[in-house]
């Protein structure tokens, strides 16, 4: 199939994109095309035009400062990947990056398209919500940002508006001395969209106790979920409490059932991986002796 016709306008600023988009209701936004081009040429997606912004200035790019990892909307997954900072402030999105998709996906693909895709089961989007990320916007009214839990709100669906351009996420980076990630998923294939996944980052105190855990899993429902674990904080991480945690979390999880997977394994496997990811992410931290 080919897709319906569209006007195709590659804009040479924020403000233009972002006005192309406000004159046309049907316009819609192509970053790295690798999931608005499969549904073009299926014509799940008839937009009237294309507004590309992949080459936009000012959009791109990955800088540690004041606190955050910032990401440009457009750049591309494999920059995230490749990236120093990420290595060094984010490494849940380290961890979690490799899982995204194939290499030839990543080097098109960015990181605002994803999260602007909010496919349930996408990996990056966990990420933001685990770590509780600021999504960053612009419309032609001005600038605005949206908590990452408030911003995923089912199924290919977010609180962006359709006039709006995702201009970059803040990951807030974590400061204390040993801080440790896990991120586990199961799919059919390792490049595939997971059925579960579940994404982990504590940090320790000198004591070895657990002084911070983020937990969040995707894949399960209708979007990513960061799970209340906090009764876990002062414990040692010991397998019990963390499973006995983990599995009292998992309750408001409300789970789907679909060709791939029931509703009832997608529970049974975000306890699972929940507990994996959280044990994982503790091991992780002990190995970091010193401070940053
Ligand atoms: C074979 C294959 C396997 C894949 N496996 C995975 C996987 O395992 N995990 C995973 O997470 N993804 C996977 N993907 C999806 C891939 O990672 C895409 O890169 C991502 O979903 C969309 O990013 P993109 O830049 O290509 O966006 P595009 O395809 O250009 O756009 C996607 C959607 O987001 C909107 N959009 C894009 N950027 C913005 C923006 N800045 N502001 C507002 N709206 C915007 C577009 O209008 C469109 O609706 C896979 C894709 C393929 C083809």
């Amino acid at each position: 199939m080919k897709p319906v016709p569209f006007r195709y306008v590659r804009p040479s600023s924020l403000h233009e994109a972002c006005a192309a988009l406000g004159a046309d209701e049907d316009a819609r936004v192509i970053a790295g095309g690798q999931t608005l081009v499969p549904m073009l040429a299926m014509r799940l997606a008839r937009p009237s035009t294309l507004v590309d912004i992949a080459r936009l200035p000012g959009l791109s790019g990955v800088a540690a400062q004041d606190g955050v990892v910032r990401i440009g909307a457009t750049t591309r997954q494999v920059e995230a990947e490749r990236s120093d900072a990420v290595a060094r402030d984010l490494p849940l999105l380290a961890a979690a990056l490799p899982w995204v998709g194939h290499p030839p996906t990543r080097n098109r693909g960015t990181v605002g398209g994803s999260c602007a895709n909010a496919d349930p089961s996408a990996e990056i989007p966990l990420v933001a919500v685990t770590l509780e990320a600021e999504m960053e916007a612009q419309e032609e009214g001005g600038a605005f940002s949206i908590p990452a839990d408030e911003f995923f709100i089912g199924p290919m669906l977010t609180a962006l508006p359709p006039t709006a351009i995702l201009t970059a996420v803040r990951f807030p980076i974590w400061r204390e001395a040993r801080v440790g990630v896990a991120f586990h998923e199961i799919s059919a294939r390792r490049s595939d969209f997971a059925f579960v996944s579940a994404a982990g980052q504590v940090a320790l105190d000198a004591e070895g106790r657990l002084a911070r855990v983020s937990l969040g899993i995707g894949g399960v429902g209708d979007r990513p979920v960061k799970l209340d674990v906090a009764a876990l904080a002062g414990s040692r991480a010991e397998p019990e409490a963390v499973t006995a945690a983990v599995a009292a979390a998992c309750e408001v999880l409300e789970a789907t059932s679909d060709l791939h997977a029931s509703a009832d394994y997608r529970r049974r496997v975000a306890r699972v991986l929940g507990t994996r990811a959280v044990l994982d992410a503790a091991a992780d931290a002990q190995k970091k002796d010193s401070g940053r």
